[in-house]
């Protein structure tokens, strides 16, 4: 899968996608990072690309003409199965079923935003969907897009050594994780629950689920309704 990525600090990527498991996945070619400047796109001598909002307000927004620019260029040579995201505080709330979907594509183009945000005709005459983290605001687009990166390489076939590890992570079915331990059996005064030495795996799997049904109703009631909802 390609990932291309329109922003203004392309000096930021790959960053941390260099290191371990997603590393050795770049490495191995598994996915691809390319990076545009939208800076090289601005056409008057001292290469702004940003103005005063319409309508008076804080801080600057990313202009229209730049962008579509740095757009247009970014989707020549295009691979057939693509799609056009832009990051944004106020789009569509990203999560593990919106990055199993992404991984469907060959190419993801992100946009990255920057100031107080992009001009709206831009997003909108383009028909680009708006994918937000999380609710709270960053700086900018580049860290939203190194996660949301992250998130779907791992789903890339082969990219992780044990794909298993997919198979019980949090939001599957709308769950959190269940606890996990690792040697030593006593640390300080705490012991390693004794279920999980049992050998039998019908118990431990049976443990791990209720564990991870607390876990859900006590952190995350909003999922803990989903997980409800769908039994
Ligand atoms: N004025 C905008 C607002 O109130 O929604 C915030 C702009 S923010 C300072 C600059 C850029 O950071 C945005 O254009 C977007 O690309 C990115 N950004 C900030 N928070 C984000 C989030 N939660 N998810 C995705 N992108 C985000």
């Amino acid at each position: 899968m390609i990932f291309k990525i329109l922003t203004l600090f392309p000096e930021i990527f790959p960053g941390p996608l260099k290191h371990s498991i997603i590393g050795k996945a770049l490495e191995k070619k598994k996915f691809k990072i390319k990076t545009i400047d939208i800076r090289n796109f601005a056409k008057n001598p001292s290469k702004n690309v940003d103005d005063k909002p319409y309508g008076g307000g804080a801080g600057m927004i990313i202009k229209p003409d730049v962008l579509q620019r740095a757009l247009n260029y970014a989707k020549k040579g295009v691979q057939k199965k693509n799609k056009v995201i832009i990051l944004s505080a106020n789009g569509k709330r990203f999560n593990q079923k919106l990055a199993k979907k992404i991984i469907q594509n060959e190419e993801l183009l992100i946009i990255c935003g920057r100031y107080e945000g992009v001009d709206q005709r831009f997003i909108d005459s383009n028909s680009i969907e708006e994918i937000s983290i999380g609710d709270y605001v960053l700086s900018g687009g580049e860290i939203p897009a190194l996660i949301l990166i992250d998130t779907c390489v791992r789903l890339i076939p082969e990219v992780l050594g044990n794909s298993n590890s997919l198979n019980s992570e949090s939001f599957d079915n709308h769950l959190l994780e269940y606890p996990q331990y690792t040697k030593p059996y006593k640390w300080k005064t705490l012991k390693v629950p004794d279920i999980l030495l049992s050998g039998n795996h019908k118990k431990i799997s049976d443990w791990r689920l209720k564990k991870s049904i607390e876990k859900t109703k006590k952190e995350r009631p909003d999922l803990f309704k989903l997980y409800l909802e769908k039994k």
